[in-house]
This record gives structure tokens, C-alpha cells and sequence, in this order.
């Protein structure tokens, strides 16, 4: 692995002052699962993605940890880890959706020192982009190799260029949950709400959000939800120990007499952006979700650009979509 100068600041100014003084060689540092033991120990590197010279360690920042819950809604630190989220009985009651989300993360090995932050934030896992002897486009180069490569986890919806799914479960969740992230950067705080917080390839194909490299996630807020609102996440993994999502599906609505009024479904590995999806929330506003789901799932189909190898994922989201909305009825 390359060497590299470590910063421990202890308070957020500096931890943002040593970021923007060392510019786009330093990179935030959290439990370090996905930098350090993935990206910088597999050389994940290219022109326009190159391996840090400086990392800035932020889980020496108390102030961006901890989880609290008031009548508006919660506010979870960057560096919270995803087992004190599994683990909060404040943020099981009223956010059920997320510690779901979140104990569906990897091992307890790994949720013991993976923070949210670090979760939202971790690379995408396309193979052709993890390995080393691809110089491809999201790393800079000229080429996308999944297009004529091995593509059955890659995105069915809204690629352009590249194909990546992103690898986040807890972005998913958060952003059916209307969550929004603090983020605190050189001019001082800026708000972002999670509808706006991901960015596809079409937009820049060498980020996943909208964070500059002299900037970090504080927290993030997610309302309190209205009362009675419907919450449910399935997951469906290739290997039932831990894995990525083939697909994952994330709701939260409120509805009377089981006819839905408002809310938000949202979808893992299925493209490059956690995707809203919103063609089927359009087919469900008004009606009786227990009797339009299965119409409404398969609304996913006019939405849904297959490559060559992962066609599969359309009947494995339409059929986890139904199931999600009648789970989160049950
Ligand atoms: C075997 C294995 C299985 C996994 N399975 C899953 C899975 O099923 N689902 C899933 O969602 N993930 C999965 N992951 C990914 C894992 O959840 C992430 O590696 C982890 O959450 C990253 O957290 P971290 O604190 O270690 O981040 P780090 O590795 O320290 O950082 C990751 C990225 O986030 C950035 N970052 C961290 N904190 C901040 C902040 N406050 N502000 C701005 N940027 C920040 C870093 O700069 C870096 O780019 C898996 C990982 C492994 C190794
Ligand atoms: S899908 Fe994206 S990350 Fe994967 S090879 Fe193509 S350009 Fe690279």
C-alpha cells in the first residue's frame, strides 16, 4: 500500500482547514473499511482518481458522533457507527426502515467500525473499477468494461456511460426517510437534502455525490415521521452471510384505509444513484396499496434498460417492490 501522512484533528474547523489546505491528495479518513482495507490496499487508482498522499482521520472528532432524537426528528453524527445505529432502541421505534437497513450491512465485524458516513460515502464495487489492471472510466480512463464484460450486478436504470449500482443500504433507506446531510466545508455549513445529494455519471463520472474534496458530512436529520407511516426494507444478497444488495427496496407511506397518501419508495442496485422510484409511488397515489402493488411493481419495467446479463433484476425488483409495500401493510 502507497504511504501516507496521517492528521488526527480533534474539532471540525480543523479537520476542514487541513483538508482544504492539503487540497485533492487528502481524503477523509472514518473506520477506514473501504479506504484504507479496499481502496488504497487494492490500488484502486487512475488520472482522475488519484491514490491519497494524506489522510485526515475525523474519528477523532466527538462532536460528530452520537445519535439524538427530539419531537422533529434525529440527528445521526458522520461518525456514528452502523452497530450504535442497529443497536439505538430510540431509532428502532420511530426509524425501523433504517436500523434494518443498517444491520443489513456487511458482518457485525465490520458495523462495529463502519460509520454512516463512511457507508454513504464508500466507493462503488464494480469489479472492472476494484481491479487494478482497468484503467476505466470512472477512474479516468477511456473505457467502460462492463458493457462488453461480466455485468450482472450492474445498473439496470438511469446509467449513462457507466454502470455502477450504488453500494450504499443505508442511502437508500435515508433517502425514503426524506433525510437530509450537514455538511461543513472552507465558507462555513450548507444543508443538502438527499434528493439532491447523489450524482450520476451523466453529471460527473468520477464522484457519487455532491461533497468537494475540502469538505465533510457532519450529520444527517431525518424527520420524524408522520404518525402512522408504513416502514419496511427487503434486501434480496447473492450470499445470505453478508453481501451487497442485488436489489433492495425501501418504503415509507402513510396511507388511510390502506389507500396511500403519501410517501417514498426507493431502490438499491438497481443504478447509479439510490433511484426514487417514482412511476411506481404515481401508480400507488390514491389507491389501495394492498390491491394496485402488484400493478404498481411492475411499473418498474417501463423504466428499466437491461444489459446484457442482468435482465434478472427487473423481475427481482418488481417482485421485492410488491413485497415490500404489503410487508410494510402487515
Ligand atoms: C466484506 C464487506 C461487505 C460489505 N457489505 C456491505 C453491504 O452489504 N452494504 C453496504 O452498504 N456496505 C457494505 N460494505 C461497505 C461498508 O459498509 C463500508 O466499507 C463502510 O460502511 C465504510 O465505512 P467506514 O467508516 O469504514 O469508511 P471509510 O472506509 O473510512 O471511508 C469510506 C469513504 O467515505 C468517506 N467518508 C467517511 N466519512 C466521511 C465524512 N464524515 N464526510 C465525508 N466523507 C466521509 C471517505 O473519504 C471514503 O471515501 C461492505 C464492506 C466490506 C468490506
Ligand atoms: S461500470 Fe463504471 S466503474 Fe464499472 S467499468 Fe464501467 S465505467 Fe468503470
Amino acid at each position: 500500500m502507497k504511504g501516507f501522512e496521517l492528521y488526527e484533528p480533534t474539532t471540525i474547523g480543523e479537520a476542514v482547514e487541513t483538508l482544504n489546505r492539503l487540497g485533492s491528495g487528502a481524503k477523509v479518513l472514518a473506520g477506514g473499511s473501504d479506504l484504507v482495507s479496499g481502496v488504497m490496499k487494492d490500488w484502486v487508482e487512475g488520472e482522475g482518481m488519484p491514490l491519497p498522499d494524506a489522510l485526515v482521520d475525523v474519528t477523532t472528532i466527538p462532536e460528530l458522533r452520537g445519535i439524538r432524537v427530539d419531537e422533529n426528528g434525529a440527528t445521526i453524527g458522520a461518525n456514528t457507527t452502523l452497530t450504535e445505529i442497529v443497536e439505538s432502541a430510540e431509532l428502532t421505534s420511530q426509524y425501523p426502515l433504517l436500523t434494518e437497513s443498517a444491520r443489513s450491512v456487511a458482518s457485525s465485524l465490520i458495523r462495529n467500525f463502519a460509520t454512516l458516513g463512511g457507508n454513504i460515502h464508500q466507493r462503488p464495487r464494480c469489479w472492472f473499477f476494484r481491479g487494478h489492471d482497468f484503467d476505466c472510466l470512472k477512474k479516468g480512463g477511456d473505457f467502460c468494461f462492463s458493457v462488453g464484460g461480466d455485468n450482472r450486478y450492474h445498473a439496470i436504470i438511469g446509467s449513462d456511460q457507466c454502470y455502477i449500482v450504488h453500494p450504499s443500504d443505508t442511502a437508500t433507506a435515508l433517502l425514503a426517510l426524506n433525510a437530509r446531510a450537514r455538511i461543513a466545508g472552507p465558507e462555513g455549513e450548507r444543508t443538502v437534502a438527499f434528493d439532491d445529494y447523489f450524482v450520476s455519471p451523466g453529471e460527473d463520472i468520477l464522484r457519487e455525490n455532491i461533497l468537494r474534496d475540502n469538505e465533510l458530512m457532519v450529520d444527517v436529520f431525518v424527520p420524524a415521521p408522520a404518525p402512522g407511516t408504513r416502514q419496511s426494507w427487503i434486501k434480496l444478497k447473492n450470499r445470505q452471510v453478508y453481501d451487497f444488495a442485488l436489489v433492495s427496496v425501501a418504503a415509507a407511506f402513510t396511507e388511510e384505509n390502506e389507500v396511500w397518501t403519501a410517501g417514498r419508495i426507493v431502490m438499491g442496485g438497481v443504478a447509479p444513484v439510490p433511484y426514487r422510484a417514482t412511476v411506481i409511488e404515481n401508480q400507488l397515489q390514491g389507491a389501495n396499496v394492498r390491491d394496485t402493488a402488484r400493478q404498481a411493481a411492475a411499473q418498474i419495467r417501463t423504466v428499466a434498460r437491461p444489459m446484457s446479463q442482468n435482465a434478472y433484476k427487473i423481475d427481482i425488483a418488481q417482485t421485492l417492490v410488491e413485497r415490500t409495500l404489503l410487508e410494510a401493510l402487515a
